[in-house]
């Protein structure tokens, strides 16, 4: 399927075939005795932008959770760049849904805090530095004084965002960041990822439940059976040449053939009474 992409100059320039994050026949039953996930395989390279979608509950938290290291796989292996997870760590930074940021910090204070404690040894210039480059690239240097109660919804994402990226991860990990943000800003925060996710290129692992967003941003869609015992249904390529036009590929005939094909898959292959 690789030979139908179009050529894109960013990714035979910048992509490697290196692979970043390995998953290798993962099983995951909690202490309660739930399997949530069975043997799971998934190899993402190095400055690739996977997307996974699948019904709510089916495993997708679980699956990222052991790659960011806050699970523990049962069986199987969880890599990234060779070396077995065991823990979290800086170079796999999160982000959530629900901001979590600490509220009576500001915003330049709260990438600080991140900053500072990957890189103590940094004088305290070059580190403030870099909390303001991370601020400026999402657009919030006029914002970096106010406490996360004072911004948007939106703007204190955009936080956490700056916070993942300036610890320079290899793996940035995304869990629904954008599914409590309204349409308008969502758009503006896929467009502002993917500018950063091209000049930057770390390995983007993204949950969303949103098939448009999903088809929007990642290189390789990945979809999901429904739990107990979850695993990758199918992975879709996705050809969008970059740096993508929303409008383009709106205009796209491929775009709507692969839109119905992952409805198809999560609303009648996999239909789940629970719809995510
Ligand atoms: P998703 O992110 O796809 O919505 P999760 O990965 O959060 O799904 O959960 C997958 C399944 O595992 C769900 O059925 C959920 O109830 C179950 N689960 C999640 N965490 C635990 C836990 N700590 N103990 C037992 N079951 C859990
Ligand atoms: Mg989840």
């Amino acid at each position: 399927m690789t030979s139908t992409y179009r050529i894109d100059k960013t990714r035979t320039n910048r992509s490697t075939s290196k692979p970043s994050v390995t998953i290798e026949n993962v099983s995951m039953v909690y202490p309660n005795g739930f399997k949530a996930l069975e043997n799971v395989n998934l190899t993402v390279n190095e400055g690739e932008f996977i997307t996974v979608i699948g019904h709510s509950g089916c495993g997708k938290s679980t699956l990222l959770n052991m790659v960011s290291g806050f699970n523990r796989a049962s069986s199987g292996a969880v890599r990234v760049n060779g070396k077995s997870v065991k823990k979290p760590g800086p170079d796999r930074m999160v982000v959530f849904q629900n901001y979590s940021l600490l509220p009576w910090l500001t915003a330049f204070e709260n990438v600080y805090l991140a900053v500072d404690s990957v890189f103590p040894k940094k004088p305290v210039a070059e580190k403030r530095a870099i909390v303001r480059e991370h601020l400026a690239m999402v657009g919030l240097s006029e914002a970096a004084d106010k406490k996360p109660p004072q911004i948007s919804g939106g703007m204190k994402q955009r936080v956490c965002i700056a916070r993942a990226l300036a610890i320079r991860p290899e793996v940035l990990i995304l869990d629904e960041p954008f599914g409590a943000l309204d349409a308008i800003t969502k758009e503006e925060l896929q467009e502002e990822l993917l500018k950063i996710w091209n000049e930057n290129r770390c390995t983007v692992l993204m949950i969303t439940h949103d098939i448009d967003e999903a088809l929007f941003l990642a290189d390789r869609l990945v979809m999901m059976t429904n739990g107990p015992a979850a695993t990758i249904g199918e992975i879709i390529n996705i050809p969008f040449e970059r740096p993508r036009d929303r409008d383009r590929i709106l205009e796209d005939p491929e775009y709507y053939k692969l839109r119905n094909y992952a409805l198809d898959f999560l609303y009648n292959r996999f239909a789940h009474d629970d719809v995510a």
